[in-house]
């Protein structure tokens, strides 16, 4: 009698490898062994883009019961609202067709550590300063209530009339929503 072996990514030991790249490369050998081709297209089933901050310890999908090709995932430090996040909700909604935009942040962001004088620091390093701003924050729920703004006040966005804000616990892996602006 044969056992099924099921196949998955994490069965590579990754204590082994001496490069990291390798080691991914590796784990998407095994994954491809049992992929099929779900057969969909690129429109977000779930009409819906998640702006998130890239921590590692937020794992979109299995925080918000999300299955593969449920959605559009925009992530930078931060899940800050740049000109950049614009640019993907914009693609987002009027290539793509989704509707509605959440908005995560998270306790214990490495951006709430940092100043404005990352950016100084760094010209002074390197001898130029960065054209982009550091977008760092003391106040979680105020930023989820800017980037709130940033997203609803946007010229190029189709829908902006579902848009939440909400700051996920690193700890406990529970969304708290935080409320929304007043003015717009
Ligand atoms: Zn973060």
């Amino acid at each position: 009698m044969t056992e099924k072996v099921t196949h998955h990514p994490n069965d590579i030991d990754r204590a082994t490898g001496d490069n990291v790249t390798d080691d991914l490369v590796a784990a998407n050998r095994v994954y491809a062994q049992d992929f099929r081709d779900p057969g969909m297209d690129a429109r977000p089933v779930r009409r819906v883009a998640i702006v998130a901050c890239m921590d590692a310890r937020l794992d979109l999908h299995a925080a918000l019961g999300l299955d593969l090709g449920d959605c559009h995932t925009i992530r930078n430090a931060g899940g800050v609202v740049t000109d950049d996040i614009i640019r993907s909700l914009t693609i987002s909604q009027r290539a793509l067709g989704t509707r509605s935009v959440v908005l995560i942040h998270h306790t214990g962001c490495g951006l709430l550590n940092l100043t404005e004088d990352f950016r100084h620091e760094l010209e002074m390093e390197v001898g130029q300063r960065p054209s982009w701003a550091v977008e760092c924050f003391k106040d979680l729920d105020q930023d989820v209530r800017q980037s709130m703004v940033r997203v609803r006040t946007s010229p190029f966005l189709l829908h902006t009339d579902d848009v939440r804000g909400f700051v996920f616990d690193v700890t406990t892996g529970l969304l708290r929503e935080v409320d929304p602006p007043a003015v717009p």
